[in-house]
């Protein structure tokens, strides 16, 4: 496979994206040179799926980089991630919630977090329904939380050629935002966070309000299975 031309790649994305979209670059798997040649081509906000992977290339690479986690978190994983990590998407219950609290008051910090939602038509993919993120919120566990702040919400759509589905996953996942929104974030303006897209599909996400796209193999190259 031919190496991928990071800074074009970056460039080509950067031209697609509004004034209210911002590019995680999914990093996972690919080794720290090519992140630092994304870094050197202006990118500041990586993506990774793994918290000792992550953990590993925040220890060598600039500071100034914004680490989004965005896989499926363990519990017994979130310490490795906790004294750095500047958002965590994949919140998919509250005892995970509780966890990132335990480790961000260890840390003295507020953790930023999305809301995972599962909005594709596959079974495998990990999220919450409405109904279970409005249980969460109303809960008495969740308002003692006072080290994480909730900042919008993430979902996958499926995985197919399928355009019209793919961008009516997006549009459900904005209207559960605007719900909750509504609902119990009316006064927060740090609730504004919509993380949607990867590379097959982050056109349609960004027409459908994205605020965050993930976009790994568009701009490293593809991945080795595993
Ligand atoms: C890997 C991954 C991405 C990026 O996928 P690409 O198809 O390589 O752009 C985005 N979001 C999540 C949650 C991922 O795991």
């Amino acid at each position: 496979m031919n190496e991928p031309d990071i800074k074009t790649n970056l460039e080509k994305i950067r031209t697609t994206l509004g004034p209210s979209t911002r590019l995680i670059a999914v990093s996972k798997t690919k080794p720290v040179e090519m992140l630092q040649e994304a870094y050197d081509a202006g990118q500041r906000l990586f993506g990774e799926n793994k918290a000792l992977e992550m953990r590993d290339k925040h220890e060598v690479l600039p500071k100034d980089i914004e680490w989004h986690f965005i896989g499926h978190l363990q519990t017994n994983k979130v310490k490795y991630i906790a004294p750095f990590v500047r958002m965590i998407h994949s919140i998919d219950s509250l005892q995970l919630l509780q966890t990132v609290e335990k480790e961000a008051v260890k840390h003295d910090r507020t953790i930023d977090c999305l809301l995972q939602f599962h909005i594709a038509t596959e079974e495998t993919k990990f999220g919450l329904d409405l109904d279970e993120a409005r249980a969460l919120l109303q809960s008495d566990e969740y308002k003692a939380l006072s080290h994480i702040r909730l900042c919008g919400v993430m979902g996958m759509a499926t995985n197919t050629d399928n355009k019209n589905l793919v961008r009516s996953e997006f549009a459900n996942l904005k209207s559960i935002f605007l719900t909750l929104k509504k609902e119990f974030f009316a006064d927060c303006s740090h609730f504004c966070e919509l993380s949607m897209g990867m590379s097959h599909d982050y056109p349609i996400a960004i027409e459908e309000g994205a605020t965050l796209v993930r976009v790994g193999s568009s701009i490293f190259g593809a991945r080795e299975k595993h």
